[in-house]
């Protein structure tokens, strides 16, 4: 895996951003007003741990814009997270948020955990002690949390449960991704990889006439990853490649990914699937030659070392800033790869969030399955209106499929700068 510091996460938003900028024919007033979150809150988290010693966690909530509405974004329990990265991942909520249409501005926190090293105590007193550092910030009106990397409904709870200890108001819709008996809709853990397999459909539909038949590879087997490959996998596209941090597996007639979740559930991990023609690095997976490529683990993954190589037709982002911005450039106005952007591709999550919040803000009556129907209408036109404005707008030939997505968010989040005073 190609790593990458979150240092240069940041870099690469703030590149992408002024891409937008300038193609919007703002000035550099309006890149300074949107480079910047307006609060980014540190906290120190002691843990009493099972050995009876202290330790102390280190954790961000980032406040990047508001101007659209309150601050929503998920929590991420990471080792190798960041002030940098949480800071660059607020940013990319706002634009993702202003994209979807959803009446919220962006904001994103971490914690620099291992959370698997964790007992269960250890991570319930580390979700509360994370609630306790930001409370003041947060709430239903004023930035609304949720889950990310390697954080969890469960997680959502005590975390909601704390901010109920320390205010005194039972606010349902201060947090989403929770256990549906707490205000959660079942369909948030689909959301993300079936709002990335609806909106490559789409774009297949645009190109091919439609995704039936069309070789797809996913690299990340986690929530986005195997959600992605099961609806694309339903949806008639043949499945070929999967992989997690272990390595992936092969099979040209195509995976069923349901068999290979089972085999990753009981055995931890895609290579022991056995039915497999050959296992793959990660690096090979990314490089094979497929109509659809799934990048679903993390960010950074495709960039200027391997660019070269890649042979996908088109690439729809579940992780959050998988191909940095030369390698989206290089790609797609060199190789005509069709690179469908983070912030429209991965936006299932927080619509769904956004439906969740809804419901429990009027009491809760929202089905199941009007909430999944809401879900796949929003990201239809979503990723039409993402075309439409790139083919009408721009010139397909000198600007990415990105541009068009970040210069319409931009464009949202100036609007309402302006109208607020603040621009
Ligand atoms: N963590 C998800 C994301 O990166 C979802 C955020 C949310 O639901 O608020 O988009």
């Amino acid at each position: 895996m190609v790593e990458v510091s979150s240092r240069e996460l940041l870099l690469e938003q703030e590149k992408i951003l002024k891409r937008a900028v300038d193609l919007l024919g703002y000035d550099e007033n309006v890149y300074e007003a949107l480079r910047y979150p307006e609060r980014v809150i540190q906290v120190k988290i002691p843990v009493r741990m099972r050995d009876g010693k202290v330790k102390v966690f280190i954790g961000w909530r980032s406040e990047h814009n508001s101007a659209l509405g309150p601050y929503k974004g998920g929590i991420r329990f990471h080792p190798a997270t960041t002030m940098e990265e949480v800071i660059a991942l607020s940013m990319m909520m706002t634009w993702k948020n202003a994209l979807a249409g959803l009446p919220y501005g962006g904001g994103k926190g971490g914690v620099r955990v291992d959370p698997h090293a964790l007992t269960p105590y250890e991570l319930e007193q580390l979700s509360r002690g994370f609630i306790r550092g930001i409370y003041k910030y947060i709430g239903v009106d004023k930035d609304i949390p949720a889950p990310d990397v390697y954080t969890n409904p469960q997680i959502m709870a005590w975390m909601m449960d704390e901010y109920y200890r320390i205010t005194g108001e039972n606010q349902f819709g201060m947090i989403t991704g929770k256990p549906k008996i707490l205000g959660g809709m079942e369909t948030r853990i689909i959301a993300t990889g079936f709002g990335t397999a609806v909106s490559a459909r789409e774009v297949a539909k645009l190109l091919w006439g439609g995704i039936e038949g069309k070789t797809v590879a996913v690299q990340g087997y986690g929530n986005a990853g195997y959600y992605a490959a099961k609806f694309l996998h339903e949806m008639g596209a043949i499945v070929v490649a999967v992989s997690d941090s272990r390595g992936g597996i092969y099979n040209s007639k195509g995976l069923d990914p349901d068999e290979v979740k089972k085999v990753k559930s009981e055995k931890g991990s895609v290579i022991y699937y056995e039915k497999a023609e050959k296992k793959i690095t990660n690096e090979q997976l990314l490089e094979l030659d497929v109509d659809v490529l799934v990048p679903a683990a993390i960010e950074n993954v495709i960039t200027k070392e391997n660019m070269e190589r890649i042979k996908a037709k088109v690439i729809a982002e579940a992780a959050n800033g998988p191909v940095t911005a030369e390698a989206d450039v290089y790609l797609s106005l060199q190789k005509k790869v069709i690179i469908i952007p983070d912030i429209l591709a991965n936006a299932g999550g927080v619509i769904m969030s956004h439906i969740e919040w809804m419901n429990n803000r009027m009491g809760g009556f929202i089905t199941e399955e009007q909430a999944r129907t809401m879900l796949e209408n929003k990201m239809v036109q979503n990723t039409h209106a993402v075309w439409e404005f790139w083919h009408k707008e721009l010139d397909p030939a000198k600007h990415t499929m990105r541009d068009a997505a970040y210069a319409l968010a931009v464009k949202r989040v100036v609007e309402a700068m302006k109208l607020r005073g603040l621009l």
